[in-house]
């Protein structure tokens, strides 16, 4: 997939920033004058059809929204950007010369309806930034992608905004960072933009994740900004000040992915060459472990013992977790590192066991 390499990312953090909704002329305006005069806004973001999970509560302003829009390009210059979902919102978003169209999460996880937007855009020289799948499904993200790049839409970007799941979590979406991650070794030149607001779902959390995908060296941020927070008409709990989004971005650490000197070039070659060391020796005892696993599973099968235990499990965690905590392991790292160890294991136990001849140990 050949993206195009966009203007818009010649300058590094890309800052998209504006309301979660466009909800007045004058909330708009207000809002996307603070951000164009803090001198560090490159995008005026808002959305003018919301996809809201249950009916009934703001969906929008619709297409008065798209000339508020145009007003707030012609008064600050900056170019601006809506949520499209379907071909009549691509229709009335061209007409009104928005000069970036995102899809929504909700619109990526449904191939019908990014289908029938790519179809819309083709011949157009549209710029389109893709947000990532509601389910932490990167073939969903990457096939929307394809699809826009099918309709001869190059100007391309990805925007990550974290991902939805069950139950308990401190994030409203998970980030998974490994997602974006494998995104960009798939796609190198496909730039990446963060939106914390929508990881976060509060205000709070926002400067850890900006900085965390400056870390990640991601190409931007898209952050939600309101005039008046407190009176926001959708996502008011993680929307900012124009004011305190330009402190947050002030404290941002940039670094650059690129080694500058020689010295510390040498310096991290060695470091990475005691990581490498660590890791073949990693995987050498892993290696070792399963042969000795086989052998249980030998054992096992001689004696018609079933292959899982689960006090077995249990005390392995137990034991894990004590050594763990002295030694700086979280116990949510030990979790999932054991369970990838502990099913590779069974899978060893289980060909031994099923294997029509077996030797003994
Ligand atoms: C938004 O950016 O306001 C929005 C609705 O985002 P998402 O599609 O990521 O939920
Ligand atoms: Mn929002």
């Amino acid at each position: 997939m050949n993206v195009s390499t966009l203007e818009l990312f010649n300058k590094k953090p890309l800052i998209i920033a504006g309301p979660c909704s466009a909800e007045t002329e004058e909330q708009l305006m207000a809002t996307s004058k603070a951000l164009a005069a803090s001198g560090k806004v490159d995008v005026i973001r808002a959305g003018i059809w919301k996809p809201r999970t249950r009916p009934g509560s703001f969906e929008g302003v619709g297409v008065p929204g798209l000339e508020w829009m145009k007003a707030v390009k012609e008064e600050t210059g900056l170019p601006v950007t809506v949520e499209v979902a379907n071909f009549r919102h691509v229709f009335e978003a061209l007409k009104y010369k928005i000069d970036v169209l995102w899809i929504g999460a909700r619109t990526t996880a449904n191939p019908f309806s990014v289908q029938e937007i790519a179809e819309a855009l083709k011949g157009t020289d549209a710029t389109v930034f893709v947000k990532n799948p509601v389910n932490p499904d990167i073939d969903l993200w990457v096939g929307a992608l394809e699809r826009f790049h099918k309709s001869g839409i190059t100007k391309l970007a990805a925007v990550h905004r974290g991902f939805g799941s069950y139950g308990k979590s401190k994030y409203r979406n998970d980030p998974h960072w490994q997602i974006p991650i494998e995104l960009k070794r798939r796609l190198p030149e496909l730039p990446i933009v963060c939106d914390p607001s929508h990881i976060c779902g509060n205000r709070v959390c926002l400067p850890q994740i900006a900085q965390r995908a400056m870390d990640l060296d991601f190409a931007g941020l898209m952050i939600e900004s309101h005039i008046s927070p407190d009176e926001a008409w959708s996502d008011k709990n993680q929307q900012v000040t124009p004011t305190e989004l330009e402190s947050l971005l002030d404290a941002l650490v940039l670094r650059t992915p690129e080694i500058q000197s020689e010295e510390l070039s040498h310096t991290l070659a060695s470091l990475r060459n005691e990581i490498n060391e660590i890791d073949d020796e990693l995987l050498h005892l892993l290696s070792s472990r399963m042969k000795v696993a086989e052998n249980i599973g030998v054992y096992k099968r001689n004696n018609g013992i079933t292959i899982l235990q689960n006090e077995r499990w249990n005390e392995i965690i137990e034991k894990a977790n004590a050594v763990g905590s002295k030694i700086g392991l979280s116990e949510q790292f030990l979790e999932r590192l054991l369970r990838a160890v502990h099913q590779e294991s069974i899978n060893h136990q289980n060909e031994v066991m099923n294997r029509s001849t077996v030797s003994k140990p």
